[in-house]
Parts: structure tokens; sequence; C-alpha cells
């Protein structure tokens, strides 16, 4: 039996990640779970599996149990983090990169749903991987489909091709997209996923992330972003002979995550099984950069790498929280990310250890924040 560590069990990727142990309980066993507070859902997927140790991010929460042993904190969490064989990321935000780290010195392999771990702290991950057995096998649809194709093909590969859903607003003008409401970006065409991320699909921030992401994955900054709507398509790999390998299946995430869960085995039927008689039609357009300068950023963002890509991470976590608060408008999202990168001063910052980048982390998050607040009194 593999044993498992899940942390993030309660948010919508950790829900689907228990659904398929759930299929399969005899070949896993649940060591621990975390969540960041809500002990409810956690005790009762605790109880489910038999589960004794379960933990909790924030550290501030008020609670006791006899059933469980309870850990709370970053410190105690990290505690947890051994005598598994594979670590399950499903939070978002920054404090993945803890357990992490500590899984990776400990030769745990992870099964990673988080982007920002490698977006921000992509240098500090690879730096610990070289010491190590551990392996991270992508959750993220896209990246997990490029793992699944470019395997055998690790000399021999061109290009990786992500694919992009385009998000609610891919056929709105820029001036119409000036006044889309939280409600409406909060309508995502094709996936069903929590907020953050649903914004970020629509600003295409998501697919920035990603783009980082797929560097510190697989290396290469050869990498070409394509709308394809219906997200039947997970995304291309390109050889150097031109031979296009792609990944099809209807949006599921359960698929990349049976996949992470019995990496380098093959689960049985996780999921319901496609065939191409059941897709529309599949169609492909360019991204248009001036619509989502996300993807600008992202590609200077690659370019620098260094705590480039931790900046724009950080400030796009702000404006998007901003933005569902109702501080600001939809297109304000590019204005802060892009003023905050503007505004760093770079000459006194360092990227060399992981202090050196949750300091950028913290100062790109007060930057961003003052420019929010710069937004909302010019409009009064
Ligand atoms: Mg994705």
């Amino acid at each position: 039996m593999k044993r498992i560590g899940i942390i993030g069990a309660t948010g919508s990727i950790g829900i689907q990640t228990i659904e398929v142990i759930r299929k399969f309980k005899n070949l896993y066993k649940i060591e621990f779970l975390v969540s960041y507070s809500n002990y409810e859902k956690l005790f009762e997927i605790a109880k489910e599996f038999n589960v004794k140790k379960v933990g909790f991010i924030n550290e501030n929460l008020d609670i006791k149990s006899e059933e469980f042993k309870i850990y709370k904190g970053k410190d105690e969490i990290l505690e947890l983090i051994e005598n598994i064989d594979l670590l399950f990321v499903s939070t978002t935000g920054t404090f993945s990169i803890f357990p992490v780290l500590k899984a990776i010195k400990n030769n745990i392999n992870i099964a990673l749903a988080n982007k920002e771990v490698l977006v921000s702290f992509g240098k500090i991950v690879k730096n610990h991987l070289k010491n190590s057995n551990s392996i991270i096998i992508p959750v993220d649809s896209e990246h997990s489909a490029i793992f699944q194709l470019i395997n055998p093909y690790k000399e021999e590969f061109e290009r990786i091709i992500l694919t992009a859903s385009g998000g609610p607003f891919l056929n709105l003008t820029i001036e119409e997209m000036e006044n889309v409401s939280v409600e409406d970006a909060l309508k995502h065409p094709t996936w069903k996923m929590g907020k953050k991320i649903t914004i970020d699909s629509a600003t295409l921030f998501n697919k920035a992330l990603e783009i980082i992401e797929a560097y510190y994955l697989f290396d290469t900054k050869n990498i070409d972003v394509v709308i394809h709507p219906q997200s039947i398509i997970h995304s291309f790999v390109q050889l150097k002979d031109g031979s296009l390998l792609a990944h099809l299946g209807f949006p599921d995430m359960r698929i990349p995550i049976a996949y992470a869960l019995s990496y380098p085995q093959r689960l049985e039927k996780p999921s319901t099984i496609t065939h191409p008689y059941d897709f529309e039609k599949l169609t492909f357009l360019k991204p248009d950069f001036e619509k989502f300068p996300s993807l600008k950023i992202a590609y200077f963002c690659l370019e620098k790498l260094s705590y480039y890509p931790t900046i724009m991470n950080a400030s796009n976590e702000i404006a998007v929280y901003s933005f569902l608060e109702g501080k600001i408008k939809f297109r304000d999202i590019f204005k802060v990310v892009e003023e905050t990168l503007n505004r760093i001063q770079k000459e006194d910052i360092k990227d060399e250890t992981l202090e050196d980048l949750l300091y950028v982390d913290n100062l790109s998050r007060t930057i961003a924040n003052s420019i929010v607040s710069e937004i909302q009194r010019n409009c009064k």
C-alpha cells in the first residue's frame, strides 16, 4: 500500500483526490490530512479513512480533539512529512514551499497541484532536488499531460505548447472587459475550480503562472500558448522532427490526480472513459497579448527568471483578492502586476536563498496593496 499525506485536503483538488482514493481504498493508506482551517470537513474525511493525524495551517485555530492528534502551524505540520511514499500538495498559496522542501529532503515523491511553489521558489526547489531522489509529479492538467508525453523524449523534444481555454472573456473586446463583474469572471466555460484559479483563468494569469511552472518542471524556455476553448487537448509536445504529440480527454481533474497518485503505474478507470466520437469540433487560436497582458508579463518573467516570477505571482494574488472584494476592476489586475514589477527596486534584492525569495514575495504584496489603494483613491 502506498502511504500518502495530503496537504490542502478540503479544497477543490483535495476533495477530488479523496474521491479517487475512495475508489482505490485497497491501494492507498492516508497517513495524515492537512487543511487551512476547515476542521469539520477534515474530521469527516479523517474518520472515513481512519486517519489519526490531522493538521491545520492556521496556527491560531482554536480546536481540540480526543479522537485525533492535532498538528497546528508550520513547525508541527513539518513533523508530519516523514514515513510516507507520496506527499500530495493541493493547496493554493506559498505556504506549501515548506512541506515540499521537507519532502525533498526526506526523498519523498511529491504530487504537486500547487503552482506557486514552483513559480515563486522554483530555483530553490530545483537546487534541493539535485541532492534528492524525490520526483515531482505535476497535477496541473497541462503539466500532467506534458509529463506523460515528454518522458520518452527528454533529449528530443523541441517545444512545449500549453493549451488555454481562454476563459469566459475570450470573445469580449478590451472595452467590454473593463466593466465585467466578479460574478461574470467566476463563470468558467469548461473547468470547475476554486475562486482564485477561476479569476486567473479569466485574466490568463493562470497560463502565465503555468509558463513559469513548465520552465521549472521541464527545463526549457521554448514554451508556446495556444487558445483551445474546448479544453479537450491538455497540451502538446513538439519533437525535433516536427511530430506533435497531444494528450486528450474531457476536462476532469480526477485523471491527472489518479496519474500522480499511481505514477509510474496507472489506475483502472479512475474516471469516465472518453472516445473521440464524444468530442465536439476542436479549435485553436493565437492568444491576444493586448487583451491579455498577463502573457506578455509571463514571457518577460521567463526571460528574466530570478525573483521576477515571485513578484508576478505575489502581486497577482493581491490583485485577484482585491478584485474579488470589489476594490478594483477586472483589468486593474494587469495594472497592479505590471506596476509592482516596475516599482520594486531590484538593486538590493537577492534570489539565492528561500529567505531572499520570501522577502521578495512579502515586499511584492506590500507594494501591490499600496497600488490597489492608489487605484481606489483615483476612482473616488
Ligand atoms: Mg492548468
